[in-house]
């Protein structure tokens, strides 16, 4: 079944910062971690936390000690005061967007004018704006409490963020009727505002939506109220476990959101599912097409396809002489490494690609024994090119193993910091990019009589900027996962939009090189059809900035893919 995914499904900025902020904690790991109430509204959520010792608590007690992390829904200014008596140290997780809520409210509450808030007085952010409050103070939830309303002289109202669009504004043609002299704030997050729009506008494009997220969750819920609004057949879901295929029989389009609080593993588990079920008008050949290309792209054979095409194109840089051994041994290189260090991952696969993890858990035998085989042809094959190569390849596999494995034993491995070259933060790019430029450019140069070495430098440069790029990509892709299971890497440290800043200037930097080499005779004029690869991943990094695809299959194809024009270009280039 064809599955239209909302691009903005799943976590908001606030609900995003605050994960990340509990996470950066949790692997500190400095003694005990509180979260003031749960994170977030889902129940899988909390217990992924709660198995990193995160422990959520309504009241402080008689704590005095300790971290505690108020959550993006805010807390009222006494409930603060209170936390901050005990000694614990407090951790302000408040979305930027609910503070600025607070803060409205406090400056016209203290000008004297009374506080209208539409929405739903148990929920914890409107707990929390209210106590902003320093006057009257009204609660609202629609148009028909209005009426209920004492008489007003001077009012303001705010809405709580999550609000539905339509009811804020049934509820503010109200107010404005019944009191002439009222100040209105749209405080509804832009997150829930588009989030809201998108689903009305895919309902219209479907036979049925599907929205993922915790039953306590009251964006959520409104995400289901909105889909049921306009007639539509809507399954509100939590884990993929809740869907029923016969629920979708006879259906070919399918929309799936999902709340503010959802994860994308979450997202990516139902989304799977959902394409699993057969649609409408899918015949066997389209479902054989999609199963292989998904076979292709997660058995890493897509992976190693691209690297072939890299390094058949870098050997035409190299100026050598184009023999197809180099870049097969290349690509059973990498098609060996990555999926051996597939299987050596500490788990946060499970979190980034469940797709790929339940794959790999599938076909773990097949893939683990054709990794082994690939080795062994590698080997075998650089050892028909000669003795240096042979060594070289070998070392270069030892060093792919090593990467995952602990270097330190078990029992004195709290010593220290990092037990594997695995865990040093940042290693994972910068490890797959020096591996790209040892087999793609240095593995070829052993043998060679004539090494030009003002192109080599240019090639070494282009592939290591062009790999480790693609890498960076996939850990962006990869951030939630990644923080979850307490892998450090670029964009963890830096935040995804400097990683992406910094990519995009690799990029240009690695175009300026190509563009440069035949200019300056450093390079021959085939540089200029590598530009291919560089265009490629750069619109990857629109494409993901701008939400057009989400990260999963399709995307990580059209990363690999990348690299496949600069391998048609080189036989073309060969052809004339
Ligand atoms: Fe912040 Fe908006 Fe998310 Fe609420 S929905 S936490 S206001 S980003």
């Amino acid at each position: 079944m064809k599955v239209k995914l909302a691009k903005t499904a799943g976590f908001c900025m606030g609900v995003r910062r605050a994960m990340e902020m509990v996470l950066a904690e949790a692997n500190k790991g400095k003694g005990e971690l509180f979260t003031f109430g749960p994170l977030i509204h889902n129940t899988q959520v909390i217990d992924l936390l709660a198995s990193k010792g995160v422990v959520s608590i309504q009241e402080p007690q008689d704590r005095k000690s300790g971290r505690i992390v108020i959550r993006a829904h805010g807390i009222p200014p006494e409930k603060r005061k209170e936390l901050k008596n005990t000694g614990m140290t407090i951790i302000d997780a408040t979305c930027p967007r609910v503070v600025r809520v607070q803060a409205i409210i406090r400056y016209n509450s203290r000008k004297g004018k009374t506080t209208i808030i539409v929405g739903d007085k148990k929920h914890a952010e409107v707990i929390g704006l209210m106590g902003f409050a320093e006057g009257p103070l009204y609660v609202i939830q629609s148009k028909s409490d209005v009426a209920a309303l004492p008489p007003i002289d001077h009012a303001f109202v705010v809405a709580q963020t999550t609000q539905n669009e339509e009811n804020y504004r049934e509820v503010v043609d109200a107010l404005k009727n019944r009191f002439s002299d009222i100040l209105v704030f749209n405080t509804i997050c832009g997150a829930t505002r588009h989030r809201q729009k998108e689903v009305r506008s895919l309902t219209k494009q479907v036979d049925a939506m599907v929205v993922v997220g915790g039953r306590h969750s009251s964006n959520t819920r409104r995400l289901v109220e909105i889909s049921q609004e306009s007639g539509l057949p809507t399954f509100h879901v939590e884990t993929e476990r809740d869907l029923k295929k016969s629920d979708f029989q006879g259906m070919q389009n399918v929309g799936l959101t999902a709340g503010a609080s959802t994860p994308n593993w979450m997202i990516k588990n139902v989304f799977r599912r959902l394409e699993g079920i057969r649609g409408r008008r899918e015949t066997s050949l389209v479902r054989w097409v999609r199963r292989a290309f998904k076979f292709v792209v997660l058995s890493n054979l897509f992976v190693a396809s691209a690297v072939f095409c890299l390094a058949y194109a870098v050997s035409i840089l190299l100026e050598k002489e184009t023999e197809l051994i180099f870049p097969l041994l290349a690509s059973l290189y990498v098609y060996a490494m990555h999926t051996l260090n597939r299987f050596l991952d500490k788990g946060a696969g499970i979190y980034n690609d469940p797709d790929r993890a339940a794959f790999l858990k599938r076909n773990r035998y097949l893939l683990i024994l054709t990794a082994v085989i690939a080795i062994v042809l590698a080997l075998v094959l650089s050892y028909t090119i000669g003795r240096t190569t042979f060594y070289a390849l070998t070392a270069l596999c030892i060093l792919g193993i090593i990467y995952s494995i602990p270097l330190v034993p078990e029992v004195i491995q709290h010593k220290f910091r990092y037990s594997k070259i695995k865990d040093i933060p940042g290693s994972r790019s910068l490890s797959e990019a020096l591996a790209w430029v040892a087999v793609i450019v240095v593995l070829p140069l052993f043998g060679m009589d004539r090494i030009v070495w003002s192109s080599t430098l240019i090639a070494m440069l282009v592939v290591f900027k062009l790999s480790y790029t693609r890498s960076a990509l996939f850990d962006i892709f990869q951030a939630q996962g990644d923080l979850i299971v307490g892998i450090e890497t670029l964009p963890i440290t830096l935040g995804e939009k400097r990683t992406i800043h910094i990519l995009k200037i690799v990029l240009l930097t690695t175009a300026a090189i190509l563009i440069g080499g035949p200019l300056l005779e450093l390079s021959s004029a085939f540089s200029y059809f590598l530009l291919v690869s560089g265009l490629a991943l750069y619109f990857c990094l629109i494409v993901y900035e701008t939400r057009w695809l989400y990260t999963g299959i399709t995307l990580e194809a059209l990363v690999e893919g990348s690299f496949f024009p600069a391998g048609i270009l080189a036989l073309v280039w060969q052809a004339f």
